[in-house]
């Protein structure tokens, strides 16, 4: 990273997508596709295809981060089915924490996601955090609380200089814009970025949270990346459903290596 400039990062959470027998060779696809300087690029694919996924891309350079899209609280223990973040060692190098769709289909509550935070950060997994508002909250002026209430219960118990360290990176990701084909516009989420920036400050983050990298997400597409990449305090994207799609990726990460060139990041 150039001091003073945050890195451009595009990162890709395939979801419930892929298997071990087809994910490598996507993944290799999309690396090569998407070789744009000065971009850091995240492949987040299932627990049960990191290892295909990471076998491709070290194959394909390493030039391609490895990311799991949850690990449990808990170091680990009697909870069938789970992850821990300890077992990632060796298949991932980053992690996605406190997605909507965890909060809401497994019930994660802040707290477990602070605790996870922790988890990652032992692991040396560098940890995306999720968080973002519902449309109701929106809609009744709530959004900036609502964010703020998230990043205040999983960030309040750490070390914000041991996070910062990490590598943390927020994803500002709402909820009604997830998967839904609705964006938020890059002015409403630059707002957020701000109102992200100045939490993190008052939680006692290195130089105010500026170097904390913000990235938006929800239906990001080629063609709705643009608005977001115009924005100086947003540098990247968590990208859903676009992301299985080669040239869609080659679309996004194209136009954030914009981005990355203007804050002199290519060099
Ligand atoms: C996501 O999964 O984080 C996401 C933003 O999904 P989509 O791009 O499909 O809205």
């Amino acid at each position: 990273m150039i001091p003073g400039m945050r890195d451009v990062i595009v990162a890709a959470n395939w979801k419930m997508h892929t298997t071990p027998a087809d994910a490598g060779e996507l993944a290799r696809t999309i690396a090569g596709r998407t070789r744009v300087p000065g971009v850091t690029r995240v492949i987040c694919p299932p627990f049960v295809c990191l290892a295909a996924v990471r076998g491709a891309l070290v194959e394909a350079n390493g030039e391609v981060g490895v990311g799991a899209q949850n690990i449990h609280h808990e170091a680990q223990g009697a909870y069938t089915g789970e992850v821990a973040a300890a077992m990632l060692v060796g298949l991932a190098t980053w992690v996605i924490i406190g997605h909507s769709e965890r909060r809401r289909d497994a019930g994660e509550t802040d707290e477990q996601i602070g605790r996870k935070l922790g988890r990652a950060v032992d692991a040396a997994l560098r940890p995306i955090l999720c968080v973002g508002e519902q449309l109701e909250e929106r809609e009744m002026g709530q959004a900036g609380l609502v964010v703020r209430r998230q990043l205040d219960g999983a960030l309040r118990r750490h070390e914000p200089a041991l996070l910062a360290a990490a590598g943390l990176v927020i994803a500002y990701e709402p909820v009604w814009a997830i998967g839904t084909g609705r964006t938020a516009s890059g002015a409403d989420a630059a707002a957020m970025a701000g109102i992200i920036r100045v939490t993190l400050g008052e939680i006692g983050f290195p130089e105010r949270g500026e170097a904390i990298p913000v990235l938006y997400g929800g239906s990001v597409t080629s063609s709705a990346i643009d608005e977001f990449m115009a924005e100086p305090s947003i540098d990247g994207a968590l990208v859903g459903g676009a992301s299985l799609k080669p040239d869609e990726m080659a679309g996004i990460v194209a136009r954030a290596g914009v981005t990355a060139a203007a804050r002199g990041l290519t060099g």
